[in-house]
């Protein structure tokens, strides 16, 4: 975990720095009073020293951005949370009303909450897409399936119960699980990190649609624009559709994106109507089948999904058929 560079008292009293030594290095400038026990080194980091002047700890979206987790920009606020015998100006987070969250968030002794507690507090500040994305995000940069996830985080409430059994690790951007979310959410079958003959692996598929949710992060280099053009390219050539979705589009613009998909599906464009176009997606589901097979920790990931995932039929997918997940996981991967 990386070091916020901020302590209480008593752990530097614990790593061996008696008071004398502390307030000798408190008079060089070497450390600094945020309140009364805490104290921060000179490279702090500013957020979360914020949050423990204000009285509390960092927590929720800044904790989990301080963690290097996806997070959906413009929230300004500092996230915090503080125990109730302490004030502060800034209004600290709370997890999603009683009765959903049963277990208590534990005393804070350090100065940025762990995962788990950052998750559960962001419950209150991010909505289910949001949540589930950054649920996403930890698992697959950590390599935790769904249910190491649940016993993270405890006991918790059945709102919490559902979004969680709706995170998926395979997921590679926060904008891929957003848009799977809300395309499953509508009724589609949708396939997760695909993988297609000529092009490699795509973010979501349903039938021969191909949608690639672009992040701001992984596509402003010129590499990625000339990778990403090529593959498109590729795509058609061999008979796939791709829609390519920027950050906006899919944070700010979902009712346009919704649309142009229903336009394609309702026509039946996504579906694979010949022989040719059949077999494009039938090696499109060995070729994503044979790729798990070789990655231990990919095909470890799939079980635990799997082994975890209530089994829930999709209402009148206009996908490739109604189906199970585990029909459709089994089928398309
Ligand atoms: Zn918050």
């Amino acid at each position: 975990m990386k070091d916020p560079g901020i302590y209480r008292r008593s752990h530097l009293h614990a790593s061996g720095f008696d008071d004398k030594t502390i307030d000798r290095m408190i008079a060089a400038g070497d450390l600094t009073r945020l309140r009364s026990g805490w104290l921060a080194a000179k490279n702090h980091d500013l957020t979360a020293a914020a949050a423990v002047s204000d009285g509390g700890v960092l927590t929720c979206v800044d904790a989990l951005r301080f963690h290097e987790l996806w997070v959906p920009v413009g929230r300004r606020k500092l996230h915090l949370r503080r125990s109730r015998s302490l004030s502060g100006k800034h209004p600290a987070c709370r997890p999603m009303k009683s009765g959903t969250i049963r277990q208590r968030l534990t005393v804070a002794t350090k100065p940025v909450d762990s995962v788990p507690s950052a998750l559960l507090c962001a419950t209150g500040c991010l909505n289910r897409e949001e949540w589930i994305a950054v649920c996403d995000s930890y698992m697959n940069s950590h390599g935790l399936g769904v249910e190491d996830l649940r016993a993270e985080l405890g006991s918790v409430g059945p709102t919490v119960t559902d979004w969680l059994y709706l995170t998926d690790p395979r997921s590679q951007s926060g904008t891929e699980s957003i848009s799977r979310v809300r395309l499953r959410s509508e009724g589609f079958d949708v396939v997760v990190q695909p993988q297609i003959k000529g092009v490699g692996r795509a973010d979501l598929r349903i039938g021969l649609l191909i949608i690639e949710c672009d992040s701001m992060q992984y596509h402003a280099t010129k590499e990625a624009y000339e990778r990403d053009h090529k593959r498109d390219r590729k795509a058609l050539v061999n008979g796939w559709l791709t829609m390519r979705l920027t950050y906006d589009d899919i944070l700010f613009g979902w009712e346009e994106v919704l649309a142009d998909i229903r336009n394609i599906t309702n026509r039946d464009r996504h579906r694979p109507r010949t022989p040719r176009k059949r077999e494009l997606v039938e090696k499109s589901v060995r070729y994503s089948a044979s790729e798990g097979k070789n990655s231990p920790r990919r095909a470890d990931n799939q079980q635990k999904i799997l082994a975890s995932t209530p089994i829930r039929s999709p209402r009148g997918s206009p996908g490739l058929g109604r189906h199970t997940f585990r029909a459709c996981f089994d089928r398309c991967q």
